[in-house]
């Protein structure tokens, strides 16, 4: 996918930019209108490409697929309430929005040069970068749990095929066998995610499978609407779901994919089906670019999202480092906003504003029956902080109404955020 802009393009910008009330971006030194590279096409990158696209700014997008898979309810794959198509989105309307799409893995970055290489051995000029490039799962973290054990073992945290080979294992167990989920220690992607997994499989084995168990091993103690999620596991699910946690010997420490079993330093599970979800560090090409710490994660300004190891380059999405906010698809979405803000505003010399961010996340705990958790966050003292008394979490006792008008709210959210990022 490549396509190219024109004429057309570059007036339609300007309409769109004085139309928002934005400045066009200032001419570089060499005398052409500056250009930003973004990396990565998910809910963080593809919003950014958009945002800097309407601000009149010349952007390339460069993605490695030509089909984006969304996270966000994909456990409901998983547990058959949602076909893998509604997960895919191409990317032909980000063409359509002007933005220069490439289709190709970015190798190697150059922040002297400012360059990015891509695969072919190709490169692009950048005046400022934005890389948006999610996360990579670290194979290397858990003994035994390799990209070949991934195959026997999904980790499914990448939506995708992982997410059908975990969905086919579950339809394929038989009645009366075990599942084991495996939870890392933050920071992740999605910290509610694993607990939306265990309560879509827990309805699952309660409506199909009814003799099975499912034992979350989990290695930390605390999580996100952890006494909302726990209240739901405890009427919906009695004696089905057991939770594991560090101090119980949650933590995970090897895998057996042979064997099918899975360590703790109290006891080895036998599993007919492992999920197991490693630990995680900002994608591949944040590494090569030198914007990854010792932490595998990227260090950001949280007012413009620029790199604070490496100038010209801003990170958003997963790989950021982004304070109290969590690693989602609505903060990504939100973050782009805010550093296609800034980008324009730093290429047209104006200091950037201070942001304010509002992240929600949604999660199912049966169909039909969710809770949710809001937050919004500001710059404090170099990071991302919450603001006090703003967002919380679903009532713990709210009646089922309540719950149901909740999982219609996540579902009006897909669709409108996917709208808005690939529509
Ligand atoms: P991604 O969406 O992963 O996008 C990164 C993109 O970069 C990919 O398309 C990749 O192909 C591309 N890329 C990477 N490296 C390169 C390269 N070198 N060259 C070219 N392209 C590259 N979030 C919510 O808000 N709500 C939810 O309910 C929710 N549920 C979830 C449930 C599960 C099971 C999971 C796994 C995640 C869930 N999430 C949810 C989290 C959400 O999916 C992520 O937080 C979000 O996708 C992060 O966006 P991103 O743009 O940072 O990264």
């Amino acid at each position: 996918m490549r396509c190219c802009g024109n004429t057309r393009r570059a007036t339609r910008r300007g309409f769109l930019a004085a139309a928002a009330g934005l400045a066009l971006a200032r001419p570089t030194l060499a005398g052409t209108a500056p250009r930003v590279v973004v990396v990565g096409g998910g809910f963080g990158g593809a919003t950014a490409a958009r945002a800097l696209a309407q601000a009149g700014i010349d952007v390339t997008l460069v993605e490695g697929s030509a089909t984006y898979t969304a996270g966000p309810f994909s456990n409901a794959v998983i547990a058959g309430l949602q076909p893998i198509a509604a997960q895919r989105f191409g990317y032909d309307r980000l063409g359509a929005a002007g933005i220069t799409l490439v289709r190709a893995t970015a190798t190697g970055i150059d922040p002297a040069g400012r360059r990015v290489t891509l695969a072919d051995g190709s490169g692009l000029a950048y005046d400022r970068l934005v890389l948006a490039p999610g996360i990579d799962l670290r194979f290397d973290a858990l003994p035994g749990y390799d990209e070949a054990a991934a195959a026997v073992m999904p980790h499914a945290w990448k939506a995708g095929e992982q997410t059908l080979l975990l969905a086919r294992q579950l339809d394929a167990m038989p009645d009366g066998g075990t599942v084991v989920i495996a939870v890392p220690a933050n920071p992740y992607r999605c910290p509610p995610g694993p607990y939306e997994r265990a309560s879509l499989i827990a309805h699952v084995l309660k409506t199909r499978k009814p003799r099975s168990k499912l034992i979350v091993l989990d290695a930390k103690d605390a999580f996100s609407k952890q006494r909302l999620f726990q209240a739901a596991w405890a009427a919906l699910y009695p004696g089905l779901l057991e939770y594991v946690p560090l101090a119980a010997g949650g933590q995970v420490t090897a895998v057996d994919p042979a064997a099918m079993t899975v360590q703790t330093d109290f006891a080895t599970y036998k599993a007919d089906v492992a999920s197991i979800i490693p630990p995680q560090r900002a994608g591949r090409i944040a590494g090569l670019a030198g914007v990854a710490d010792r932490s595998g994660w990227c260090p950001i300004d949280p007012v413009t999202f620029e790199s604070r190891l490496v100038p010209g380059i801003h990170v958003i999405g997963d790989a950021a480092i982004a304070g109290a906010m969590p690693k989602s698809a609505f903060s990504a979405n939100a973050q782009a906003k805010v550093c296609a803000r800034a980008v324009a505003d730093l290429l047209a010399g104006r200091a950037p504003e201070e942001p304010k961010l509002i992240n929600t996340c949604y999660s199912l705990v049966a169909p039909g029956n969710a809770i949710s958790v809001a937050g919004v966050f500001h710059p404090v003292a170099g990071i991302l902080a919450d603001v006090e008394g703003a967002g919380g979490t679903s009532p713990l006792d709210a009646p089922d109404a309540v719950r149901a008008q909740e999982a219609a709210y996540a579902e009006d959210w897909y669709r409108t955020i996917t709208a808005e990022v690939f529509g």
